[in-house]
């Protein structure tokens, strides 16, 4: 979309006023795409500010205020506007389609980002409140959402995005600014899992509802950017450069990649990894100074790519790469567009992140309590690359089994925060898988694996459903061999692979 008309002017006027009503002031409101035009509107006519009663929410066992109950976003359109890349000054207008699945008499989206200005139902204001201290923003229809009804939500805001600290992880989530040593800005990445989406975009900030991802994103000019999903129009406007990206499957909130810098695109031959072996694009953004040993090791990501599809299924996504940034966090699978700190650019953790375009960002959680469903499949996929590559498997279990025998390990549902990223959600997990491929040897374990992301495609998934499917799919000797492996409150044997044949 093009640059807003009367941005400037709404921001300003605003922004004065703050919270205390104007009478007989007007504002230009400017049509949005995909909402029908917007008639001048005296701001006295404007409903009100309101505290809204706070709906009940997804009911996440780690994360119990995230998401509401019955809401469903199908698409968020996103317009950003980042003036000054390596600060957290950011416009933007989100358009949500949304529908329900039981009547809603207020909408209530995670957001814990910019300053709100205005928020409209179908087109038209209706009553909101930014709850800063729940991290929500509230709004009420002019009549109850009704099961399957769709509706468009537009919320305009500016200022700073929010700020998220993970104190399990240690880290800054969701938009965060990079500075040199000097505190000059530089740039900025997103690092999301798992709810730090909402510190720029209002979200249902919940993997169990996934959704398509439109965005519109301005940046000064000699900035790009690089984002999950297809390259759409690049051009120049006003204050910089528009870059468009189409995330047309259904990603999780935090799946969501959004990178600004001083980037190179790397394009390569495209993968027939897809469906029915479509070609998957590829595409990597490295920042400008780069060194080659970095950058070596994506030159393998068709390859892994090829290994991974053999065992998982065909690529869910049309296209896939990776945006390196400079900063010590972990890496991240970002959906389409990993998102790969330099520190972290090794094969392994390539293909620890792709194996998730499947396992999380396809497969979505149903709850973050069962995160080991993301990450014991990520791990075991490193396993299934060394492989592929000459390595021993056996080996390569032993040495994750003396490390859980050594230091511990838990049953799989996790039961609190600190537990969601700990040895076992990866290790575990992984070996969880490994005794079931040994229990039933590898063309069934192929087909479970594929089956799997077939029955779940989009569909939140939760332990039991994993288990109930292996007992479908394999049978209840096998079923029992990985519920062993789940639920146990001590490590199981080892097992060893069949002798491939
Ligand atoms: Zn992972």
């Amino acid at each position: 979309m093009s640059r807003p008309l009367g941005w400037t002017r709404l921001v300003l006027t605003v922004g004065v006023l703050g919270s205390v009503p104007v009478a007989a002031h007007s504002v230009q409101i400017p049509a949005l795409p995909g909402s029908p035009r917007v008639p001048v509107l005296p701001l006295k006519e404007a409903p009100p500010r309101a505290a809204l009663p706070a709906p009940e929410p997804i009911g996440d066992s780690i994360y119990p205020a995230l998401g509401q109950r019955g809401l469903d976003v199908l698409h968020y359109d996103v317009t950003l506007h980042i003036d000054r890349p390596g600060t957290r000054g950011l416009r933007g207008v989100a358009l949500l389609t949304l529908t329900s699945t039981r009547p809603l008499d207020t909408v209530s989206l995670d957001f814990l980002g910019p300053t709100v200005q205005d928020v409209r139902w179908n087109g038209r204001p209706v009553p909101w409140q930014q709850d800063e201290t729940a991290a929500k923003l509230r709004l009420s229809p002019p009549t109850p959402l009704r099961p399957g009804q769709e509706a468009q939500v537009t919320v305009r805001y500016a200022g700073q995005a929010g700020v998220r600290q993970d104190q399990e992880l240690g880290l800054d989530l969701g938009w965060v600014p990079v500075t040199d040593t000097a505190g000059r800005p530089l740039s900025n990445y997103t690092l999301s899992e798992p709810d730090g989406t909402r510190t720029f975009l209002p979200v249902n900030d919940h993997p169990s509802d996934p959704a398509t991802f439109t965005l519109h994103v301005t940046v000064p000019r000699g900035y790009i950017v690089a984002a999950s999903g297809l390259r759409g129009t690049e051009r120049v406007v006003d204050e910089g450069w528009e870059y468009t990206f189409d995330q047309a499957q259904p990603i999780p909130t935090y799946a969501l990649g959004l990178q600004v810098n001083h980037f190179q695109r790397v394009d390569s031959p495209a993968v027939p990894v897809g469906p029915g072996g479509a070609a998957v694009l590829r595409r990597d953004y490295f920042p400008d100074d780069t060194t080659d040993a970095v950058r070596r090791p994506y030159a393998q990501v068709g390859e892994m790519l090829r290994v991974l599809s053999g065992w998982f299924g065909p690529f869910p996504f049309p296209v896939h790469g990776a945006a390196v940034i400079t900063p010590r966090v972990p890496a991240l699978e970002t959906a389409t567009l990993l998102t790969m700190p330099v520190a972290s650019s090794f094969e392994r953790v390539i293909v620890h992140e792709s194996a998730h375009q499947w396992f999380g960002d396809t497969v979505v959680l149903g709850d973050w309590a069962d995160v080991w469903l993301n990450e014991g499949f990520a791990t075991y996929a490193e396993l299934l690359w060394l492989e592929a590559q000459g390595d021993d498997p056996a080996g390569i279990a032993a040495t994750w089994y003396e490390r859980l025998r050594d230091q511990g390990s838990r049953p799989l549902v996790a039961t609190s925060e600190a537990q969601l990223f700990d040895q076992s959600a990866y290790l575990r997990g992984a070996l969880a898988l490994h005794a079931l491929r040994a229990a039933v040897g590898d063309p069934a374990f192929r087909g479970f694996l594929q089956g799997y992301v077939r029955e779940f495609n989009r569909r939140p998934v939760r332990t039991p459903d994993l288990l109930g499917f292996a007992a479908r799919s394999l049978g209840p000797v096998a079923a029992m061999v990985l519920r062993t492996w789940v639920e146990s409150p001590t490590l199981p044997p080892l097992p060893a692979l069949r002798a491939p044949r």
